[in-house]
Formats: structure tokens, C-alpha cells, sequence
């Protein structure tokens, strides 16, 4: 293992200023650490608010991420009114966390991490806890306590797993004065402790421990063929990604039914060569049945992930795909039900009793979260468990804590209070939503909007210099993965059902489709080319139809629900002169989202429409030929027009985009969950438009 220490950029560091240097560089390397887990520490003096003397025991607060990690997210407490603690004989984790507050000198520096008063029982002034793969790997095989001295001789000394609490921070204090010369701790089924009189010390120290652990690994993995990987050649072409995605498209949505019982959830698939040799081994689906290999990570991929039967044969028929699926989902929740009925505390309630990682031969792994950032913990986190249950098995045989232990850890009160220092959920995190016609006017707008309330958005449109445009405009959200900008013309079957599986490759699934292309010609029907008024319907009508009938058939697949959104025009309710070919093909439309409601209420699928009037900013339908056209019609001239539309309606104002996009929104949520079929205004007020 590489070192990343710099002493040039150390030495312009001060007190509390090197651990936040020393955490980052520990939290950089994934093989450490990954995603919240670890902590640091630093003793120094100080003074307290009264200017006295004192000895300070910096610690990182819990939950916070040790690769971002700044100076406001530690916590500093009063050492000398911690360090008695380790007289008592014992202590509950209330008492414990309550006490912690107590010698807080910084009322509004975050909650001390849980495993406080083993860094303060520890003397060094630092002190490091990392969960390295290669240390797990000897610390999860069968005969760990054994195996460690053999690796590591007297500098290393292991504690028995023990929760993080009081009871393994005086094992780890006792651990220390009983031996004072060691030069580290291993946690079994844990993790590692360095510590150093200098932050390098403990740094380096954590580096060297774990390239020792590497070697050894190396030399056993050398000597026989690692079980849980695949010897067969890595199927790494193009065509073999291919025939792969074509077998998730009908697969995802149905998954993403699965796991969206209680709560909706957003599908990560990852397909990468080692995934996919760990997924093709022979031992695989026992390996990883045996658990996470450290506690911390049971909160984001349960005890076990699901593995799949070999699905690739049943690809081509499709109910019995999701029979089949839907059995091992249900196999899953029985035992995890099973698991948590027997080994359960008292007054706890069952977490969702779904997989967050489910693994399947010959296409890869699918993480589950709330988000896309949570089903990428879960990825990143699985990622590194291949690895280590590789690299254990290798050593011996991959084992884990008892299934009692893996129990108490994951209904722990206080890991569970991680949870509680995340932002609240937005209102459409867990959403997917495709607008199409996406690049620019109503729809971009409503793309912003979903945006904002935390949905994952596929901004779909037929124009690619637009498309480029916005995804530098939201590079942040297309680089976090919650945004995806596609091409996509909604007259081509084949293209329209391209952007659905990019959609349900990249998310899992759609839960709203806002069908907003749209086309205008204005013109006399006595004058009208034939081929405006077929590219008004090819545009207007059979768009809407191909949009949605695809929408429906993923909705169906998934079975929790749906939400088409139609945007229709108020003119399909009160028509206007020279609007023939537009007002005919709107009607259609209309016509077509009513049937789809009349259709589909029995799958909980919604359909509503919106119709506005006279929407002008950033509009591709109002082009400058529409306006002027328009502005012939109603005998104005060209710049009176959008005034003319404004001093038309009741309210006597403009509709601007995001108008229409918050109705959008309206309709989407659960605010609106009885409501099918209906058309609402946002015109305005346009008393020959009234729906009726
Ligand atoms: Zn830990």
C-alpha cells in the first residue's frame, strides 16, 4: 500500500489541522476506509472558555466522511473528565453518549463518534481507526486470532469483537497496559487502531500493517486459485455488454418492484470484470451468503445480498422472468423475517426486509438506496466486500460474526442514529422522472423543478445542440448521476424505446413520464400543406401514443404504480382561427391520455393533463413563424403578441414555464393521488377553456 503523506504539505499544519490532512489521505484510499467509516483523533492542549488550561481530545464526529472531512466536523472534549471513565466496570451506550456531551467544550460541534473513549483511552496523542480490506481479510477467516500473530508477530496485538461501545474501548485500554510495547490493535471482524507521537507515525504505521497484510494475501492467493472468482475469460467485449443489457431491460423494472414495497428505490447496476467473476464463480453464491466484513457496513447492504438463480435463460419469456424473480424476493424477506425474529432485542421494529445488493451469474450486481448516492454507497461498499471475502477465502474460509451479533449490530440504536444526521429526504428523491421535449421552454423547466425536489430527471429531446447546451448547464447533476440528458425523437418507436432502456438501465425503472413534445403550425385549413398537417399529427398524436405506450408497459413491469403527464393546450378546449392542424392533433392527444386513465387505474397508474396557453419564454413551439403567424390570426402585430395573450385571460397575466412545471409537479405527487384523468388549466383563466 501506497504512502500519500507529503511533509511539505504537513508542515504548514497546525493541532487539529493534521488530522483533518491525515483522515483525508486515510480516507482517499478506499482500501482503508469507505463512505463514513473509520475515525480519527488528535490530544492537545488548549483552553477552555474560561481561558484554563486544558487537555483536549479532538475526535471525529460520527457520520461525518473522513475523505472530506473538515475541522468543523470534529468534536473537542474535556480528555481529563473522560479519561476516569476507564475505572468504571461498566457503562450502557446512553450513558456513555450522554456522558460524551457532557465534556463537550463546543455546544454546536457535531456528536462525538461512538468509538470516543477508545481513542481517549488510548495515550498516544494519535490515533487512527481504519477498516482495510487486507486487515479484514485476516481479521474475517476462521482462525483469525490465531493467524494475525502468525502474520504480524508480538507488534500486533487482536481484541475480540466486542459492538463499539464501552466495553471494546476498555478491552482496547486494557489491551494497551497489559502490553505496552505493541504497536497496533486488531479488532476482530473490525478493523485496525494505529497510533503515534506524530500524525506520520500513526499514518505510516496504518500503511505498513496493511502491506504486510497485502503481501501475505498475495502469497496465499499465489499458491491456489482464489475461490469466488471465475477463471473463465472476463466477458469484457462490447457485444458481451450487449447481450448483458439487453437481458437487465426486462429484468430491472421487475426488480425495482421487488425492492420498492415499502418505499421506492433507485437500481445502481455495475457490471465491471471483477464483478462479474465473482458473480460467475462456482463458490459465490455460498460466499456471499456469509455477511459484510465489517459491522459498520451492515447498514448499507443488510446482513447478506440476494443471490439470483441463473436468469439468462428465461430472458425471452417474460411472466415466467418474473415469477421466478419475484420467489427468490419473497425466499429473501421469509428469511430475513426469519433472521430478525430470532435474533431481535426486545421493542424493535423490522427495517425494510429487502436486499440492498442482489448478484446475478453472468450479468453483475444491482444496488438498491433511496437515492442514487445511497445505491452507490451500497456499490462502492460491495465492491471492496468482493474483495475481501476473495481475499479471506483464499487465507482460510471467509467468516463473519455470529448471525445474533450481526443482529444487535444492525438494530443498534446508536449506528441507526447515523441515519438521523442525513438531510431529509426531498419529495421526489426516490422518483424517476423522463420529460420529453426536455431541452428547453416548459419542459426544462420542469426538468429544474423535479431537479430542485430531489428527483432523478431524464431530460429527453429531439435537439442535440440544446442537449449539449444543458448538460454543461447541469454538469454537476449529470456528473452525480441524477441527471441524464439523452437524444430522443418521440416520432420513432425505435428511438423512443432506446431512451426507456437507457432510462431503466441507469435508474431501475420510470415512475413519471411528462409527455410534453410538442409541434405548431398556424395556418388556415384551406392553405395547410398536407405535410404540416401530418408532421402536427406524426408529432402531437403519435408521439404522445409511442411515449406513453412504452411508459405503460414499464410501469406495468414494475407493478408500483405510475404517473403520465400529459401537456396538452388550452386550444383543445376553445379553439382559435388558423390552428386546425394543431388544435385537431392536441385533441388526440387529450383524447388518448383519457383512455390511458380509463385503462390503467387498475395498475395505480395515473394520467392527467396539463393545459396551458401562450407559455413564450425559451418556447421551441413558439418560433418566430408561430408568433408571426399567430399574430396574423388574431389581426395584431408581431410584437403585441405575447401581450395579447396575457391581457386575454382572466387573471390578466403572462404563463411562464415554471407555471406550468409546478401543475407538472402537482400531479406527480401523492398530493394528488386520487385525481385521474383531469386537465388542469394554467392559462390564466380562460372562461371558453373551462374543462367541463
Ligand atoms: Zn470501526
Amino acid at each position: 500500500m501506497k504512502s500519500l503523506w507529503s511533509d511539505e504539505q504537513a508542515k504548514k499544519l497546525k493541532g487539529v489541522q493534521v488530522v483533518v490532512y491525515a483522515s483525508r489521505l486515510i480516507g482517499e484510499n478506499t482500501n482503508l476506509v469507505v463512505w463514513g467509516g473509520g475515525n480519527s483523533s488528535i490530544k492537545s492542549d488548549g483552553y477552555d472558555h474560561m481561558g484554563r488550561k486544558i487537555r483536549i481530545l479532538w475526535i471525529k464526529g460520527s457520520g461525518s466522511d473522513m475523505k472530506t472531512i473538515t475541522e468543523k466536523q470534529f468534536c473537542p472534549l474535556r480528555l481529563d473528565e473522560l479519561l476516569p471513565l476507564y475505572h468504571r466496570e461498566e457503562m450502557t451506550d446512553e450513558e456513555m453518549v450522554a456522558y460524551q456531551a457532557k465534556c463537550s467544550l463546543e455546544p454546536s460541534a457535531p456528536k462525538a463518534s461512538i468509538e470516543t473513549l477508545l481513542h481517549a483511552f488510548i495515550p498516544a496523542p494519535h490515533v487512527y481507526h481504519t477498516h482495510a480490506d487486507a486487515i479484514c481479510a485476516l481479521t474475517d477467516t476462521s482462525d483469525s486470532a490465531r493467524l494475525i500473530p502468525r502474520v504480524f508477530g508480538k507488534r500486533v496485538m487482536v481484541v475480540p469483537y466486542f459492538r463499539p461501545g464501552f466495553k471494546l474501548s476498555k478491552k482496547v485500554g486494557e489491551a494497551l497496559r497489559g502490553n505496552p510495547g505493541i504497536e497496533a490493535l486488531i479488532l476482530d471482524k473490525h478493523g485496525l487502531i494505529t497510533w503515534g507521537n506524530q500524525a506520520k507515525e500513526a499514518y505510516l504505521k496504518t500503511i505498513e500493517l496493511n502491506t504486510i497484510a497485502e503481501k501475505y494475501i498475495r502469497s496465499k492467493m499465489k499458491k491456489k486459485s482464489a475461490p469466488g472468482r471465475s477463471a473463465a475469460k472476463p466477458a469484457g467485449s462490447k457485444s458481451d455488454a450487449k447481450r448483458r443489457q439487453e437481458a437487465l431491460v426486462p429484468l430491472l423494472p421487475v426488480i425495482r418492484g421487488e425492492v420498492s414495497g415499502n418505499q421506492k428505490m433507485v437500481l445502481l447496476v455495475d457490471d465491471r470484470p471483477s464483478v462479474l467473476a465473482f458473480v460467475n464463480a462456482k463458490a459465490a453464491p455460498k460466499l456471499s451468503q456469509v455477511g459484510p466484513f465489517t459491522p459498520d457496513h451492515l447498514m448499507h447492504v443488510k446482513p447478506k445480498p440476494l443471490f439470483l438463480e441463473p436468469v439468462l435463460p428465461l430472458i425471452g419469456e417474460k411472466k415466467l422472468l418474473k415469477e421466478k424473480v419475484h420467489q427468490a424476493f419473497e425466499k429473501y424477506r421469509r428469511e430475513y423475517q426469519d433472521y430478525f425474529e430470532k435474533y431481535k432485542s426486545p421493542n424493535v421494529t423490522m427495517l425494510d426486509p429487502n436486499p440492498r445488493v442482489i448478484l446475478i451469474p453472468e450479468l453483475g450486481m444491482v444496488t438498491t438506496g433511496k437515492d442514487i448516492k445511497a445505491a452507490s454507497i451500497a456499490r462502492d461498499i460491495y465492491l471492496h466486500t468482493i474483495e475481501v471475502v476473495q481475499m479471506a477465502a483464499a487465507i482460510d474460509e471467509f467468516s463473519f460474526l455470529s448471525k445474533k451479533e450481526i443482529c444487535d449490530f444492525e438494530y443498534w440504536p446508536m449506528e441507526n442514529y447515523k441515519l438521523t444526521l442525513l438531510p431529509p429526504e426531498k419529495e421526489f428523491s426516490r422518483c424517476v422522472v423522463l420529460v420529453t421535449g426536455g431541452a428547453r421552454g416548459i419542459g426544462k423547466s420542469m426538468c429544474e423543478e423535479f431537479l430542485r425536489e430531489g428527483a432523478n430527471v431524464i431530460m429527453a429531446d429531439v435537439d442535440l445542440p440544446r442537449l449539449e447546451q444543458a448538460r454543461e448547464e447541469f454538469k454537476n447533476e449529470v456528473s452525480s448521476g441524477r441527471m441524464t440528458v439523452l437524444k430522443m425523437d418521440v416520432t420513432r418507436p425505435e428511438s423512443v424505446e432506446e431512451a426507456y432502456q437507457t432510462a431503466i438501465l441507469k435508474y431501475g425503472g420510470i415512475d413519471v413520464v411528462v409527455s410534453n413534445a410538442g409541434f405548431a403550425k398556424s395556418c388556415p385549413v384551406d392553405q395547410l400543406e398536407l405535410s404540416d398537417w401530418e408532421k402536427s399529427f406524426l408529432v402531437n398524436a403519435t408521439g404522445h401514443f409511442l411515449v406513453a405506450r412504452q411508459a405503460v408497459r414499464l410501469f406495468k413491469r414494475q407493478g408500483i404504480g405510475g404517473n403520465l403527464i400529459f401537456i396538452s393546450t388550452k386550444n383543445v378546449l376553445a379553439p382559435g382561427k388558423d390552428f386546425g392542424a394543431y388544435s385537431a392533433s392536441k385533441a388526440a392527444e387529450t383524447q388518448l391520455a383519457r383512455v390511458l386513465a380509463i385503462e390503467n387505474g387498475e395498475y395505480g397508474i395515473r394520467v392527467n393533463m396539463i393545459n396551458p396557453d401562450g407559455v413564450f419564454l425559451d418556447s421551441g413551439l413558439w418560433s418566430k413563424e408561430v408568433r408571426s403567424e399567430r399574430a396574423k390570426a388574431h389581426g395584431i402585430a408581431l410584437g403585441q403578441v405575447e401581450d395579447f395573450y396575457a391581457k386575454r385571460n382572466i387573471l390578466k397575466t403572462k404563463i411562464l414555464p415554471e407555471d406550468v412545471a409546478r401543475a407538472a409537479l402537482f400531479l406527480a405527487s401523492d398530493k394528488s393521488a386520487k385525481t385521474t384523468g383531469a386537465i388542469i388549466p394554467v392559462d390564466g383563466g380562460v372562461k371558453e377553456a373551462f374543462p367541463r
